[in-house]
């Protein structure tokens, strides 16, 4: 069973258990009604070998990163970070200098964000290293940014340069660990303050992170608005190949549907804000859940490769 059926299982098994105001599995994080406003909860695993190489990364990035991968799902719901949750299960011969130095990764983050460590739980590891993070935001109601609310006509966005973290990794794995992009791979800056602003924009219909890259990633978009997409290659910011860019992960930067005849002030006041530029790369279209991809305009057929990440 992969992944996605195993969590497809778990969310048909739990289904009407609950509170059903509560919306749960299926998007970046889960909404919790509260009187106006709402908090949204969000918690990401990784694990040591799966999603990270010990020799390959510091023990201060890798406390940066598994807090920033959480701060990313929360802002792609167009919420706040406040709070976080630090669980990690430690080998023993980590406890000294790398485990202080992870603290000082993660504490960093949390405050370049103000986002406040509220708890977690710490254990023993007999084999690799395994850090859970749980992070809590919050944001008006008619702030939260749906996968499911994307509509016909809607220009994609997304929020910065795509490909570079998969070139990194592919550095990484090549035995080049000190390259630049191999530096962005071990440092995802997630678009913190971007998305809770984004969220403040009526006009943005659905949005979420890029962590599987955009070939991987829109389809959720798409299958929950019941909607299809035609994305222009060429449109694709990326520094690197287009490949890397379409199909490889971890780039976390945010993916947008915006209502047409907004977008250009929307654009124009994210770029005055934020000092750098939302890319327009595509069109939401009606029809059956698929991207087709454009080359200057013209279809072309692509199978992408998902890039092995960890
Ligand atoms: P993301 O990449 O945005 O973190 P994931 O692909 O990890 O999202 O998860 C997709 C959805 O499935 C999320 O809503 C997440 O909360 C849910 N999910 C994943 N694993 C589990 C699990 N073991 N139990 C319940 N929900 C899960
Ligand atoms: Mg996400």
């Amino acid at each position: 069973m992969g992944e996605f059926d195993f969590i497809e299982r778990l969310r048909a098994s739990f289904d009407g258990i609950g509170d059903p105001q509560i919306v749960g599995i299926g998007d970046d994080a889960a909404v919790i009604p509260l009187e106006d406003d709402v908090l949204v909860v969000t918690t990401d695993m990784l694990v040591e070998g799966v999603h990270f190489l010990r020799h390959a990364t510091s023990a201060r990035e890798l406390g940066a990163k598994s807090l920033a991968v959480n701060l990313s799902d929360v802002a792609a719901m167009g919420a706040r970070p406040l709070a976080s949750f630090l669980s990690v299960a430690l080998p023993v011969e980590l406890r000294g200098e790398w485990a202080a130095e992870f603290a000082e990764g993660y504490r960093e983050l949390s405050a370049r964000y103000d986002v406040k460590p509220a708890g977690g739980d710490t254990t023993s590891s007999l084999g690799p290293v395994a850090i859970n993070v749980t992070v809590v935001g919050r944001a008006p109601a008619a702030n939260i940014k749906y996968r499911s609310g994307a509509r016909p006509g809607d220009i994609v966005a997304v929020g910065g340069p795509l490909g570079e973290s998969a070139a990194g990794l592919r550095d990484i794995l090549a035995g080049h660990l000190d390259t630049p992009l191999a530096a962005k791979h071990r440092n995802p800056q997630a678009q913190v303050a971007e998305g809770e602003w984004l969220g403040g924009r009526l006009e943005v219909h659905s949005m979420m992170d890029l962590s599987d890259g955009l070939a991987g990633d829109l389809p959720h978009i798409l299958r929950a608005s019941k909607t299809a997409a035609e994305i222009e290659l060429t449109a694709i910011p990326t520094p690197v190949d287009i490949e890397l860019a379409v199909a490889g992960g971890e780039d976390y930067k945010l993916l947008l549907t915006c209502d047409p005849t907004a977008w250009p002030v929307l654009a124009a006041d994210f770029e005055a804000r934020f000092g750098s530029p939302l890319y327009p790369i595509g069109r939401i279209i009606p029809g059956s859940p698929e991207i087709t991809w454009l080359e200057n305009g013209t279809p072309v057929q692509k199978k992408w490769h998902g890039f092995a990440h960890f």
